[in-house]
């Protein structure tokens, strides 16, 4: 059953650059322990093959962290939870001196990020100034995620230089109204739909671990095939106090590292980031077991409410299992 499963897996996606379909999705996420090192073993090759061996290094910075309208279930940075997290804003110099510290990292990216339902006409101010004083004195990609966009704002966003946008799907269609009962996925949907159309890289992934079912993971892993984002972050639960998810368990190793597989082989060609969760799901080990089992691009330094790895320990990883950083290649 697993062997066929592998087979068919090794022609129609190793060979043949094809993503696995739902059933066989749901599959990858029962796979038996005992065999994942093979699962892995192939998803790094699909990785390897369609997308190379360079990892990609991105850095994130909060321009307005806390004090959001919307009430995602998974998020301290929600107004109406009781999470311990202030509505602060950076100014400018903090900002441009995030992307100058995030640049020697030799990271390529630089998301500049705020906690919104989305962008109003201040913050939209605020984000051009940002980008005009990091693109006078700083090297490197700006990528942003502000929430959800009219088309309006997409189109100042790609005239402002904006190479890439980030905006979740979060979780599968079916599971949506369990997380978030401020917005609907179908608006999501719409934002990353425009993103794409307007030519900037969209970079679209989700949480594991919010307690959806393995179907419900399988089926956001094709959901996010269909949108094909060039990037796809992949984040795990990390239950936050004060908010609804704050009970949860966290994911099981095992199950996390069937996810990272399950991802990378329904989007052979995309960049598939480790994003928030991964040290309290996997540890050291199991950052290793997926950068050899399809990952192929990291956040350093600090994600927006929780504390990262020191970026050096990831660096050194890299350097470790010979995974060149991707050099700088200014797209717009
Ligand atoms: S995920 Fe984004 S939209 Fe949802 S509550 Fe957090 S900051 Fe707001």
């Amino acid at each position: 059953m697993t062997e066929d499963l592998l087979a068919r897996a090794r022609s129609q996606v190793l060979e043949g650059g094809r993503g696995l379909g739902y059933a066989d999705l749901v599959e990858v996420l029962r796979f038996p322990e005992a065999e994942i090192p093979a699962l892995l073993e192939l998803a790094h090759q699909v990785r390897i093959r369609w997308c190379g061996p360079e990892v990609e290094v991105e850095g994130i910075v909060s321009l307005k962290t806390g004090g959001c309208p919307e009430d995602c279930h998974f998020c301290s940075q929600s107004g109406q939870f009781t999470s311990p997290v202030r509505a602060v804003w950076l100014n400018i110099p903090e900002l441009v001196e995030a992307a100058k510290q995030t640049a020697a990292t030799g990271a390529s990216e630089f998301c500049i990020v705020a906690a919104v339902r989305g962008p109003d006409a201040r913050l939209m101010s605020q984000v051009r100034e940002g980008i005009r004083a990091i693109q006078a004195e700083v090297d490197i990609n700006i990528a942003c995620s502000l929430g959800m966009l009219t088309q309006d704002q997409v189109d100042e966003l790609v005239e402002m230089g904006v190479h890439r946008y980030n905006h979740n799907l979060e979780s599968a269609k079916s599971y949506f109204p369990d997380v978030a009962t401020t917005h609907s996925w179908e608006e999501r949907w719409v934002t990353c739909e425009m993103v794409r159309a307007a030519g900037m890289e969209l970079c679209c992934g989700g949480i594991v671990g919010m307690g959806e079912t393995l179907e419900q993971r399988a089926e956001l892993a094709t959901q996010l095939a269909e949108l094909q984002p060039h990037e796809v972050p992949l984040n795990f639960l990390n239950p936050r106090p004060g908010t609804p998810f704050a009970d949860l368990p966290v994911l099981e190793s095992a199950d996390a590292l069937r996810t990272v597989a399950a991802f990378r082989l329904a989007l052979p060609r995309t960049i598939l980031r480790y994003a928030g969760g991964r040290e309290i799901t996997l540890g050291e080990l199991g950052t290793r077991d997926g950068l050899l089992g399809g990952i192929n691009a990291v956040i350093v330094g600090n994600y927006l409410t929780t504390l990262g790895r020191d970026p050096k320990d990831d660096l050194d990883l890299l350097d470790e299992l010979q995974m060149p950083i991707k050099e700088l290649s200014k797209t717009l």
